[in-house]
């Protein structure tokens, strides 16, 4: 995909900071990050969500998250890490190359995830669960 500027950095035709690269997968620091560290890893084969990419790669990317996301928490001497993947604009997807945001947290370091939480009403979280099961 040569309109897509994750495809393009996979090909090298971008230049990035790269963090970390095998066969599947590639991670390097996001261009403007939420803190220093903020590091992107991505599927190398273009898939624009997370629903588009093969089990294979999913678990590629898997694997790799654990190892580049233990690197950054103990590299920047981190005391948490938030691990954040948006699909579609609504969730906030702005690149429409599936990417997992790797963000070191540390104390004062000025960033909240918004966490609404809200209570089920009666019977919802039955009627929820029983969607979800039925998708599989
Ligand atoms: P999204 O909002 O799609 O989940 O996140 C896209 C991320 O990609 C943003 O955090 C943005 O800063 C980052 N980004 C966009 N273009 C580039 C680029 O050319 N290089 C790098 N390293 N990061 C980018
Ligand atoms: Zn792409």
């Amino acid at each position: 995909m040569t309109d897509c500027i994750f495809c393009r950095i996979v090909a090298g035709d971008i230049p990035c900071a790269k963090v970390y690269e095998d066969e599947k997968v590639l991670a390097f620091l996001d261009i403007n990050p939420l803190m220093p560290g903020h590091t992107l890893l991505i599927p190398k084969k273009h898939a624009e969500t997370l629903f588009d990419m093969s089990p294979e790669e999913a678990a590629a990317c898997g694997a790799a998250l654990q190892k580049v996301a233990a690197a950054v928490f103990k590299g920047l001497d981190a005391e948490g890490l938030n691990v954040l993947q948006n699909n579609y604009e609504i969730s906030g997807q702005e690149i429409f190359h599936v990417h997992f945001h790797l963000m070191p947290r540390k104390t004062g370091d000025g960033f909240k995830v918004p966490w609404p939480a809200k209570k089920y009403g009666p019977g919802e979280m039955e009627s929820v669960l029983q969607k979800i099961l039925k998708a599989f």
